[in-house]
């Protein structure tokens, strides 16, 4: 009979070898609103930040923090029940009704998180015996939501679209997903969502697209990834994230009428759990104005990310392709990244390593993000901090 180990014991094990391999994950205590001069529990002085999703500089606006405050006296804090039962408030409503216009689509459904919308949604659209074609470097969620759906889940080396085609022409399921990350969350890149919508329609398959990264940044007026490309199918569903560019919280599913409709009627994570606060909702129309005339938002971040990587040259380290307020350097080992982290964070500016299993093994990488809060001389300070790290680094 196989020796029975204490259950403690074997997690304090699991936790030395994490530590062991560099893989401890820390959580920093924030004592400030989420903006670049950022307050830390454990320093005495602010930290320049370059790490949140915060692409707009709304997640600390005063004229939002306004509307959450009027938005609160209005509906007060929680929504009380299921969306189903009786949480579904007219604020909830308008904003599915706004959402749904701004990206050009039937219907969208608000759902508390993005990581419950992907949950929800792929496992409402195929099942058993169905297959999923996924792009390997998808965020986390998109794992899950289709690991939960019990499809096959058949995965395709990043954004290779030969490979895609192949494994979809081989497949003889009834129901067939395309998923992708529109802005890579740790790559920064963009995957070709023209060329994927012409294979998902050539296969009679659905394409999802996560623009948790695109929505409010890509696209005339912030309206995302899907217009950036200016793609419009029924074959497409669209999930926007709502905590990030858009500065509040939440997320949004939308598409053809059927499909939400579908999915308000099956989507488990959306019906078994309790309706986000209507405070919540209500404030994102107020996020939604200032997306959508944010140009000189958007504009100042282009500029911003232009500064940073025409400054940035380096020798040893290696900076990711990418256009995008995500700009990731991949240094490699663990323990390396974790030191550069620890050296910026000594110079004052807050970089977090991501390691595996967030990012594959031997890519450890700061994830270096850049916000329309930022200024330029912010930007220069980090450029020639990293540039001074890389040559003191053996
Ligand atoms: N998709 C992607 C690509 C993400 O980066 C994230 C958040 N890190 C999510 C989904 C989950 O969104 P949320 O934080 O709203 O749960």
């Amino acid at each position: 009979m196989a020796e029975c180990r204490d259950p403690l014991d074997e997690l304090d094990a699991g936790l030395a070898d994490l530590d062991a391999a560099g893989l401890t994950r820390r959580r920093r205590i924030v004592t400030t609103p989420c903006r670049p001069e950022a307050g830390l529990a454990d320093r005495s002085a602010p930290v320049l930040a370059f790490c949140s999703n915060d692409y707009l500089g709304l997640a600390a606006e005063p004229a939002l923090a306004s509307a959450a405050a009027r938005a609160a006296a209005r509906w007060g804090v929680g929504s009380g029940a299921s969306h189903l039962v009786s949480g579904h408030t007219a604020a909830h409503e308008a904003l599915e009704a706004r959402l749904a216009a701004f990206v050009g689509m039937d219907d969208a459904l608000y759902f508390s998180t993005g990581y419950m919308a992907n949950i929800g949604v792929m496992p409402a659209l195929v099942g058993r015996g169905d297959a999923i074609f996924a792009d390997k470097v998808n965020h986390a969620s998109l794992v899950d939501g289709a690991l939960l759906s019990r499809a096959e889940l058949i995965r395709y080396p990043h954004c290779s679209l030969a490979a895609l085609e192949a494994r979809l022409a081989a497949s003889t399921a009834p129901r067939k997903l395309i998923v992708t990350d529109s802005v890579f969350s740790m790559d920064g890149d963009l995957a070709p969502l023209p060329q994927l919508l012409a294979l998902a329609e050539a296969h009679q398959a659905w394409l999802l697209v996560d623009d948790a990264h695109g929505f409010g940044v890509l696209g005339p007026q912030g309206r995302g990834s899907l217009a950036h490309f200016g793609l419009t199918s029924p074959r497409l569903i669209l999930m926007g994230t709502l905590g990030k560019a858009a500065g509040v919280a939440g997320a949004f599913v939308a598409g053809h009428h059927s499909v939400i409709e579908w999915l308000v009627n099956t989507s488990r994570s959306y019906i078994f759990t309790t309706g986000a606060p209507p405070l919540l909702a209500e404030t994102l129309l107020t996020a939604l104005d200032l997306i959508e005339h944010g140009d000189a938002r958007r504009a100042h971040l282009a500029a911003l990310i232009a500064r940073f990587k025409a400054g940035l040259t380096l020798t040893r380290w290696q900076l990711l392709p990418s256009d995008t307020p995500i700009q990731p350097l991949v240094i490699g080992d663990n323990h390396e990244a974790l030191a550069v982290s620890r050296a910026l964070d000594a110079e004052g500016l807050w970089v977090p390593a991501i390691r595996p299993p967030t990012v594959p093994k031997g890519a450890a990488r700061l994830r270096i993000t850049l916000s329309a809060a930022h200024s330029f001389e912010q930007v220069d300070r980090l450029v020639a901090t990293l540039k001074r790290l890389e040559a003191r680094h053996p």
